[in-house]
């Protein structure tokens, strides 16, 4: 299972702004989805961006020091879930301590299949449902009000300040091909 290739279109080793503490964020490429406003349009579309096999994107995030927890993201994580399951399953057997968000545009109750329940299996906070632009309040982590945040397991619960009243901010990381921006954007923000 560890030569399955995750189609990846970014990842950023540590940023402050997808949940508590440093996390090592993924972004997967692919959405079924189309809200209007999508913060990453260029990640939505089904085609083929970073190749990259599951056990090599585990050893990056274990080799990973200084950070709490792994964000997942996209593009929609759903449509990789075995694969990016997998990728969990190896990371924390060796990072135990490492908890796990992932953000969907499904809702927990569409979350039915068998890989999607296994992803669900190694996640502590699930926010879930598709983006609607008029609805987002520039508040907390979920990008617009009709998104929920589900506890999955206690890990995170105390921190559920951070979830729901979290002051937004984005960072930028300059990469080879340009500049990434890593965050929750306000309703006003652009760039
Ligand atoms: S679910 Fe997320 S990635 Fe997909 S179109 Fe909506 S905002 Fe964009």
């Amino acid at each position: 299972m560890t030569k399955q290739l995750l189609n990846i279109a970014e990842y950023q080793p540590k940023t402050a702004t997808l949940g508590p503490g440093l996390r090592f964020a993924i972004w997967v490429q692919g959405c079924p989805f189309t809200c209007k406003g999508c913060v990453s349009p260029n990640w939505v579309p089904f085609q083929l961006a970073q190749a990259i096999q599951v056990a090599e994107m585990a050893d990056r995030v274990v080799q990973t020091q200084g950070i709490e927890g792994i964000t997942l993201s996209g593009g929609e994580p759903m449509m990789q879930a075995g694969r990016l399951a997998n990728l969990l399953e190896i990371v924390l057997e060796k990072r135990p301590e490492l908890n796990v968000i992932v953000f969907s545009g499904f809702q927990l109750g569409q979350l039915v299949w068998e890989e999607a329940k296994r992803l669900l299996s190694f996640t502590d906070v699930l926010i879930d449902g598709q983006y609607i632009a008029n609805l987002n309040d520039s508040q907390g982590l979920r990008g617009s009000s009709n998104q929920c945040t589900h506890f999955l397991t206690d890990s995170l619960r105390h921190q559920a300040d951070y979830f729901f009243n979290k002051q937004r901010n984005v960072e930028f990381h300059v990469k080879d091909d340009g500049v990434l921006m890593v965050g929750v954007p306000t309703k006003d923000f652009h760039w």
